[in-house]
């Protein structure tokens, strides 16, 4: 098999299997060694692993992972790709590909099938379509992994890394924020895929957190919060609070001055250290 990687190898086996990329499912294939190189340096793999990649395509990135993992789970929801990915990777004896939709493989089930590897990793260049879906329901699950490395649209890993203060800091932010540390990778230009997309991508690595990074009573009250405040940015809290959890507003301004919080200020500029001290306030009057 050739190397996937080249344009010339990606047109000549989309064009054997009459195969039609799908702007719906989000499918620009790699064709730039160099960035395969980065995902892999950036995720560290080595054989006691178990990869889980998401959305292998015609397996560019798949074939590299496999030679570096000791598994690795690949999951493609597009039925069309499966016999392609079958002839791509048929030299390794390694790969399992799933033919499932991400956000309903039960990730947990996967992992305990493969008990035997010593950290377990995911890997995805993203379908831009639903990239924070994907993201959340890997967080959510709180599945025993080391990092998460992706490939995204610019735009969201600015929105995902974002410190409080700007526009592009919001709920994603908080939310990814309080799962992992996050460690910038590369920016990368859209001359890398076929088809070429219209934005620039960028390569992140998020490391899981032993434990979240502040102290919540209850996630998923805090999570409430979060998005309550983000409700209507350009209001002040204490307005944009007020009308989503539908609370009195003298009660509202009481907690948040016993907060240290002044009520005029925005959402984009509470750290998760604020957030989680307003939520545990206001669960504690809850209860
Ligand atoms: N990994 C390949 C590469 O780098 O060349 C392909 C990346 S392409 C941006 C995204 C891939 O995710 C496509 O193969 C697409 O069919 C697949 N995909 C889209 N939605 C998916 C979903 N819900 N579950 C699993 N795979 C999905």
């Amino acid at each position: 098999m050739d190397k996937l990687f080249t344009p010339s190898t990606v047109n000549k086996i989309i064009q054997e299997h009459d195969f039609k990329f799908s702007k719906s499912l989000g499918q620009n294939f790699l064709i730039d060694e160099h960035i395969i190189e980065k995902i892999l340096i950036s995720s560290d793999i080595t054989k006691s692993d178990l990869v889980i990649e998401i959305g292998p395509g015609i397996g560019t990135l798949t074939a590299a992972i496999a030679e570096k993992a000791g598994k690795v789970k690949a999951v493609e929801i597009d039925k069309k790709l499966i016999p392609i990915l079958k002839e791509t990777l048929e030299n390794f004896d390694n790969v399992d590909v799933i033919n499932e939709d991400i956000l309903k493989t039960d990730l947990k089930q996967i992992i305990d099938n493969e008990s035997k590897y010593a950290a377990i990793k995911i890997i995805g260049n993203l379908p831009y379509y639903i990239t924070t879906p994907i993201i959340m329901h890997i967080l959510e699950a709180k599945l025993p992994i080391k990092n998460i490395t992706i490939m995204t649209q610019k735009e969201v890993a600015d929105r995902m890394k974002a410190s409080p203060g700007g526009k592009e800091y919001g709920s994603l932010s908080v939310a990814v924020q309080y799962y992992c540390e996050i460690v910038p990778v590369a920016v990368v230009p859209k001359t890398v895929f076929i088809p070429k997309p219209n934005v620039d991508s960028f390569i992140l690595r998020l490391d899981i957190r032993e434990k979240p990074a502040v102290d919540v009573l209850d996630e998923g009250f805090f999570f409430k919060i979060v998005r309550a405040s983000f409700s209507q940015r350009r209001k002040t809290l204490l307005n944009s609070l007020s009308s989503a959890l539908k609370c009195s507003k003298d009660s509202l301004e009481e907690t948040l001055v016993n907060c240290d919080i002044e009520p005029k200020r925005r959402a984009e500029t509470l750290s998760l250290t604020e957030f989680a001290r307003l939520a545990n306030e206001l669960y504690k009057n809850s209860q």
